[in-house]
């Protein structure tokens, strides 16, 4: 299935499980989303060459916030520029805001070898619930990109943005800017909008499948 037809896919199932209408779905705010675009500023995240984390971020997570807001959720960022933000500041403007999900878009940084796509989920709250968003986030990458699993995913107990925010938390390390194929990828636009557009995709097929 294309993405336009898993979104269709996704708004019946959608529909008959709230017994919503179609214009009702779409109008409707369906969640709260944090999108949390990873490092900025003076902290440009992993580097490889001239490419810098912080920019790949901003520009995935940008699609990410298109594709969400065009399937009815709303989003609250945490940055929208290339703006130095600490992670105190982070999970405090998701825990603030009272989103559903938190959403940490990251890339990783390796040996040249590793590549492919990974999500982290907190150990201490929320367990059930992020395991389940981030295995629909790392299934919905690996069919929607060209990016490989790198691996499943792991929970932390030690990264604050997931341990200390009080909703359902992941990170994405969507591939790895070490490794020259996924570099090129994230560096295109078509990668970078896939990528956005994936991440959204594994969101929306997990809120659908949490909808009590
Ligand atoms: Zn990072």
């Amino acid at each position: 299935m294309s993405p336009d037809q898993i979104r269709k896919f996704l708004k019946e199932e959608l529909k008959s499980k709230s017994g919503k209408s179609s214009s009702q779905v779409s109008a409707a705010s369906l969640a709260t989303i944090c999108v949390d675009p990873g490092h900025g500023g003076s902290d440009p995240g992993a580097v490889s060459g001239t490419t810098q984390e912080k920019t790949l971020n901003l520009a995935i997570a940008k699609w990410l916030k298109q594709y969400l807001e065009s399937d009815g959720f709303s989003v609250v960022m945490t940055r929208s520029t290339d703006v130095y933000v600490n992670l105190t500041t982070r999970y405090t403007i998701a825990n603030n805001n009272n989103v559903d999900a938190f959403v940490s878009v990251h890339n990783n940084s390796g040996v040249s070898t590793a590549r492919g796509t990974e999500c982290i989920y907190p150990s201490n709250h929320d367990v059930d619930s992020s395991l389940s968003l981030a295995t629909e986030v790392t299934d919905a990458v690996v069919n929607g990109t060209s990016l490989p699993k790198h691996r499943d995913p792991y929970s932390s107990s030690t990264l604050v943005v997931l341990t200390q925010t009080t909703m359902p938390a992941i990170i994405s390390e969507g591939g790895f800017i070490t490794n020259t194929t996924d570099r090129n990828y994230l560096l295109s636009s078509a990668g970078q909008e896939a990528l956005g557009s994936s991440i959204e995709l594994g969101v929306y097929f997990w809120w659908v499948a949490w909808l009590s």
